[in-house]
């Protein structure tokens, strides 16, 4: 049962929880993101997290994936630095963070045997906020046991299906809102259940509810973007709680923002990180 606080985040709760960028600022001081994602033929999903990773603000990103990804990680995305791993998948030893001030993992990585094993080492010994998402979720369903060694303060971001894989089916998104709120409270961490009223579940049993965001947005590659932006506050060294609440709210926004012009029927993930300046731009 749930008897947790339950809240909506507003423009006005956003706002002062935004960062101002120091005039004198140097891209070492505004956060060096790692984001582990893409496998051969998901490309797509590294490429999208990486580009709202830097759009969010952070003053450098650094991807891990696959070696075939190399060539057109580099066109899609020219600011970001490669970390290439084997040809096809994700499959090394966990790798050092301590040069990364967050992590986001996840999107498009796939589930092979020889991902998830290295994925989990690197989630125990990360040294950097983390933010797990999409098939980091999935490898962690058909790992029961591992969910007990995840680090504290983990933000996990799944969609219902996800959560639904990971907890159990729910017969309504009020029992996986329950499921949510009690896993966020077990891992000490934070359990982002994303959908129309995206819910964010702290460590501390509050829920807070965003109130941006459309229809347009249930198009792919949506939740890859969300990674992106989450890990790039975490490494302009927001509180991981902050990172939640602002990330989720500036995503949806900048989802409204697109579809204002676009309409949502055409929304793709892409526009999303398209409209993310005008999203900050509003807020600040
Ligand atoms: P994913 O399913 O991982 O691609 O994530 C989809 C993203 O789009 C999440 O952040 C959702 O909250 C958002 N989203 C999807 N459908 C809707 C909707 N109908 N209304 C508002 N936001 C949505
Ligand atoms: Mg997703």
């Amino acid at each position: 049962k749930i008897d947790a606080n339950y809240t909506v985040i507003e423009e006005s709760d956003v706002r002062p929880l935004l960062k101002d960028r120091n005039p004198f600022a140097h891209k070492g001081q505004m956060g060096h993101a790692l984001i582990m994602a893409g496998s051969y033929g998901m490309a797509g999903a590294a490429i999208l997290a990486t580009k709202a990773c830097l759009r969010a603000g952070a003053g450098k990103v650094t991807v891990h994936t696959p070696r075939k990804n190399c060539q057109i990680m580099q066109v899609a995305v020219p600011e970001a630095v490669l970390q290439l791993d084997h040809e096809e998948t994700i499959i090394t030893e966990a790798v050092d963070t301590e040069n990364f001030q967050a992590l986001g993992i996840g999107p498009g990585i796939g589930q092979n045997e020889a991902t998830a094993i290295p994925f989990i080492a690197q989630l125990r010994r990360a040294t950097c906020p983390i933010v797990a998402d999409a098939d980091a979720i999935n490898i962690l369903a058909s790992h029961r046991a591992w969910k007990q060694q995840l680090p504290k303060g983990i933000i996990l971001t799944p969609h219902a299906k996800e959560l639904d894989r990971l907890e159990g089916a729910s017969v309504d998104s009020f029992e996986r809102l329950t499921k949510a709120h009690q896993l966020a409270e077990r891992l000490h961490g934070y359990v982002i259940v994303k959908g129309r009223y995206t819910a964010i579940c702290m460590p501390d049993g509050h829920i807070r509810f965003n109130s941006t965001g459309n229809a347009g947005m249930a198009t792919a590659g949506s939740g890859d973007v969300l990674t992106g932006i989450i890990t790039a506050l975490l490494a302009r060294g927001y509180e991981p709680q902050h990172a939640c609440i602002v990330g989720v709210y500036l995503h949806g926004l900048a989802g409204d923002l697109a579809a204002r012009d676009l309409g949502e029927e055409s929304l793709t993930a892409s526009d999303i990180i398209d409209y993310l300046p005008r999203a900050f731009k509003r807020l600040k």
